[in-house]
């Protein structure tokens, strides 16, 4: 009996153990450079979430690619490694780190950060202008050819994120600056999900920086999504993505690249996590009833 009993406490053991195990995809095994959050906590955006990063499985990888070394944290939850999965391509916009921690603890799935050390920029490169294919530069804001970048972000991404769930990104921006629910351009549409009187006051779901960018290849998005979003109380942001005013970030690669409109990118001022969080979490009680209905 006793030894039965130690037996069973040990498959136990085994069991529950392979179910925390970090789930990696293969492209990625051989450029894992750090697992070790101890060591990690110099960084910090892991420094600012160690409490909430215990249990979550830490990766700091690197590549290299024409003059770039690309360092990236994937954040992921070992319970369960399939879900929501956000990509945050500039370091400089910490609460959009910090909602992503709180994102990857409550839903599952993860995120890929870049990691240039508290920069926007790679040396002058923009993480979100590196997304094409091609071995040939095709935008203007691309210090070269990414295809090594596009097709491991991709794979990262694709290997985690359940196939229904959208494309997800996260992204700080500046009070009152160009991406701002206030604002239209060639390529931009906004929709308000309040009054323009009490966007204009800059409070919360309501602040002209608080919108959900959404992006797709027709001159207007359906009517039927800017809807659902805004009855959420999100702000919305359509980009119209052409051939032609392709800027290489990673809406206009999902929309040409890819072929899918399924995405949505999470804007909120520098420093508003708590409504960045807000955020998430209608965004994605709007995605999961869809998927359920
Ligand atoms: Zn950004």
């Amino acid at each position: 009996m006793k030894h039965l009993l130690l037996i069973l406490s040990i498959f136990l053991v085994i069991q529950l153990d392979a179910k925390e195990q970090c789930s990696l995809p293969p492209q990625i095994s051989n450029l894992i450079i750090s697992k070790d959050l101890s060591t990690l906590k110099s960084n910090a955006d892991i420094l600012r979430n160690y409490r909430s990063l215990q249990g979550l499985c830490v990766h700091l990888l690197a590549f290299r690619e024409g003059a770039l070394v690309w360092k990236m944290f994937l954040v992921t939850n070992p319970k369960r490694s399939s879900g929501p999965f956000w990509f945050l391509p500039h370091d400089n916009e910490n609460s959009a780190f910090n909602s992503a921690v709180y994102a990857t603890r409550r839903y599952g799935g993860g995120f890929l950060s870049v990691n240039t050390n508290g920069h926007r920029y790679n040396m002058g490169q923009d993480p979100n202008r590196n997304f094409a294919k091609s071995t040939q530069r095709i935008c203007s804001q691309q210090k070269a050819a990414s295809p090594l970048y596009t097709d491991l972000v991709f794979s990262i991404i694709n290997y985690y994120k359940s196939p229904n769930l959208p494309y997800l990104a996260l992204h700080n921006n500046t009070n009152r600056g160009g991406i701002s629910a206030l604002k239209e351009s060639a390529k931009t549409k906004a929709y308000l999900a309040y009054p323009r009187e009490q966007v204009k006051k800059g409070i919360g779901l309501s602040d002209e920086d608080s919108l959900i960018y959404i992006a797709g290849s027709q001159a207007n998005p359906p009517s039927r999504k800017v809807q659902a979003l805004l009855n959420a109380g999100l702000n919305v942001k359509y980009e119209h993505v052409t051939p032609q005013n392709n800027d290489c970030s990673m809406s206009n690669y999902v929309v040409l690249g890819l072929g899918s409109e399924n995405y949505y990118n999470i804007e909120a001022q520098h420093g508003k996590t708590a409504t960045q969080i807000k955020m998430i979490n209608r965004l994605m009680q709007l995605i999961f009833t869809a998927l359920n209905n």
